[in-house]
């Protein structure tokens, strides 16, 4: 009876397994395709100038939607892509929508808009992530310093292959932030090796900056760092108005969550946050 039980316990596991690795096969399958199918999309979210209250620049969120599994959150295929190598057309996929973006901006609206893309750590092993960037900031004529890389601290840990792509991305005149910033590792010392241009304050700070006396001593630190250091700071996840009048207060320059927008669409952040610059 014992062994039974314990047969229909594996096989009940094992089924429960591959279910599991089927799942995993199968979106990989479907990843893998989706460029082609034009599953894939950038949503924008605006960096709302805490003191102006203007939005001069976004970052682009990538977003999957498959025809059989519907939206995916880029948590979940994110790092199976970057398990699979499938990040690197992705990323380049990325870089390309972005770039035209930019161009698509600067000609309807004449005002400089800067979109940050995200760069995962895996990508900075590809041998011409620089030439990748470089083509596409060329195909559009958009001006470098308008598309902004975000980084992790993670990126920054293996200095030999990410060091020398960011200086010359730097001299190629792209901006440069470090995302999730104080989540990583010996964030201080990368700051003084990588030409940074942004700070991005990570949500879990922002999330309890009211209640918790050491999350808002980690955030007023983080924008003093910044400030000291000359690069712009901009908190990520702020949903209400009490964080913001918090960062206001404690000199952070950009805000960036829910209480401003969601990422949106092209078409939503044009109606919602540049028509009204349009027509001035
Ligand atoms: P991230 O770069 O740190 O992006 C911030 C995440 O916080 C986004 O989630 C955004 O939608 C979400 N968020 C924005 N405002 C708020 C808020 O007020 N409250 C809360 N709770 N969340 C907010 P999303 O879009 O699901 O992206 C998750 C992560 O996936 C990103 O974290 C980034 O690491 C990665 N990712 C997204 N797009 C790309 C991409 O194009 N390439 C790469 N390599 N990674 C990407
Ligand atoms: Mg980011
Ligand atoms: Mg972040
Ligand atoms: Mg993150």
């Amino acid at each position: 009876r014992v062994k039974e039980k314990g047969k229909a316990h594996f096989q009940f596991y094992r089924s429960e397994m591959n279910s599991i690795l089927k799942n995993v096969v199968e979106m990989e399958t479907l990843l893998r395709k989706a460029i082609e199918r034009d599953e894939l999309s950038l949503h924008y979210q605006p960096q709302v100038d805490l003191l102006t209250k203007r939005v001069n620049s976004f970052e682009a969120l990538l977003r999957w939607n498959n025809q059989v599994l519907g939206p995916i959150s880029p948590g979940e295929f994110i790092p199976l892509a970057e398990d699979t190598g499938l990040i690197i057309p992705i990323g380049n996929w990325v870089v390309d929508t972005a770039c035209k973006q930019i161009h698509e901006w600067s000609e309807k609206y004449k005002q400089d808009l800067r979109i940050a893309i995200n760069i995962s750590p895996k990508q900075f092993q590809q041998y011409n992530l620089l030439k990748i960037i470089q083509k596409s900031i060329e195909k559009y004529r958009i001006n470098p310093k308008l598309l902004e890389i975000e980084i992790t601290e993670g990126a920054m840990q293996d200095t030999t292959d990410t060091a020398p792509i960011l200086s010359r991305l730097k001299d190629l005149g792209v901006s440069i932030s470090v995302d999730d910033f104080g989540t990583g590792y010996s964030s201080l010392n990368y700051l003084k090796q990588f030409p940074i241009d942004v700070l991005k304050i990570d949500q879990s700070f922002v999330k309890d900056v009211l209640t918790y006396d050491k999350d808002a001593a980690i955030t007023t630190t983080i924008i003093h760092l910044g400030r000291s250091l000359g690069v712009e700071v901009i908190a990520e996840g702020v949903e209400n108005e009490e964080q913001a009048h918090f960062l206001l207060n404690a000199k952070c320059h950009k805000a960036q969550g829910y209480l401003y927008s969601k990422p949106l669409p092209p078409a939503e952040i044009e109606k919602n946050f540049l028509e009204e610059f349009y027509i001035k």
